[in-house]
């Protein structure tokens, strides 16, 4: 049966309208879950402000209504879900590299209801169950915050794997999720320095273990230096002055989406033996280890999360969130 709710759409200009909509019956291998989270990420800025013909929302979390025919998931089970709807069939989904799937049916959230709305319809093969010790707003830092974080540490250390220190350009909730990773995986004690524009941000990721430096503080950046350099920014000046930072045998990792890079090839890259490599989002099967790591570290982890705030306040939770002085903000919703 289909069932009948009341949901978020996004008109555009920071205008957020509830209307009625019906949420189908999960087809053969799907799943029907009822929303419990969902956090909100940077690039949601562009339904917020452009306006969304689906329900957006790709960092959602929540508990299976009900499921379709050839599944095996059970009503009750609580999880995750993975953005990329992908084809498990392809030459990447072959080799497990389902974010670089060849075939992808849909990204949920971005071109099918996502989880600002009560429900949402998702394939069971990119639904990732985590059994009941987490609650679904902390289970939510699987995705952005973890998921992508953790790939683009294992994409820095195909390079430099006998890696010392990090640095990353820009302490978004990308930025922090590196931040976080790096501590959980390479030790309380491993350094990290980040930099980030806003004062606020710098303070925020120190609380978290971090060395910070102000954006365009170019020399203490340099000095600092570090094996591997990330840039969750997208700025052009931001990805030069990592790449600078890098030692020899290092290299930056690109994760936030912007602007451009000017390489001198000699200089950056042939002479210090340097790499430049992208990082988009993450794979479906690192999701079982960094489950294991949210499980150890949930209370650490579970900080990046600053506020909790009902669907109910959705459009207060995403001008908070732009202000630019929060780490993640969830939304959540009465799942039971
Ligand atoms: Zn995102
Ligand atoms: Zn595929």
């Amino acid at each position: 049966m289909p069932i009948p709710a009341v949901v978020p759409r996004f008109r555009g200009d920071a205008k957020i309208e509830w209307a009625d909509h019906e949420y189908r019956e999960p087809g053969a291998g799907e799943l029907r879950l009822r929303i419990a989270a969902n956090a909100i990420c940077g690039t949601d800025r562009h339904e917020y402000y452009d306006g969304s013909p689906i329900v957006p929302g790709h960092e959602a979390a929540g508990i299976v209504a009900d499921a379709g025919p050839g599944t095996t998931t059970a009503p009750g089970t609580c999880g995750v879900v993975y953005l990329m709807d992908f084809c498990g069939e392809c030459r990447s989904c072959q080799v497990g590299a389902t974010n670089q799937c060849f075939a992808k049916r849909g990204d949920v959230g971005q071109n099918t209801d996502g989880g600002y709305g009560p429900y949402a319809v998702v394939h069971e093969t990119n639904f990732f169950p985590i059994g009941d010790e987490l609650d679904l707003a902390t289970a939510t830092m699987l995705l952005d915050v973890m998921g992508t974080s953790s790939h683009a540490l294992g994409r820095a250390r195909l390079i430099r794997p006998d890696i010392e220190s990090i640095f990353v350009a820009g302490a978004g909730p990308i930025g922090l999720g590196l931040l976080v990773t790096a501590k959980v995986r390479l030790g309380a004690d491993f350094p990290v320095f980040i930099s980030d524009v806003s004062n606020w941000r710098r303070t925020f990721a120190e609380s978290l273990g971090a060395v910070s430096f102000a954006a365009d503080d170019r020399d203490g950046i340099i000095a600092a230096g570090a094996d591997m350099c990330f840039d969750s920014s997208g700025r052009q000046a931001a990805r030069e002055l990592a790449l600078a930072a890098s030692t020899r045998r290092g290299g930056l990792i690109c994760v936030g989406h912007g602007e451009g890079l000017m390489l001198d090839v000699s200089r950056d890259l042939i002479a210090p033996e340097r790499a430049v490599m992208g990082s988009e989002y993450f794979r479906y099967d690192e999701l079982p280890e960094n489950l294991e790591l949210l499980r150890a570290h949930a209370d650490y982890i579970g900080k990046v999360i600053t506020h909790r705030l009902p669907v109910s306040e959705l459009r207060n939770a995403f001008e908070l969130f732009f202000s630019g002085q929060t780490g993640k903000v969830v939304i959540t919703q009465e799942a039971e």
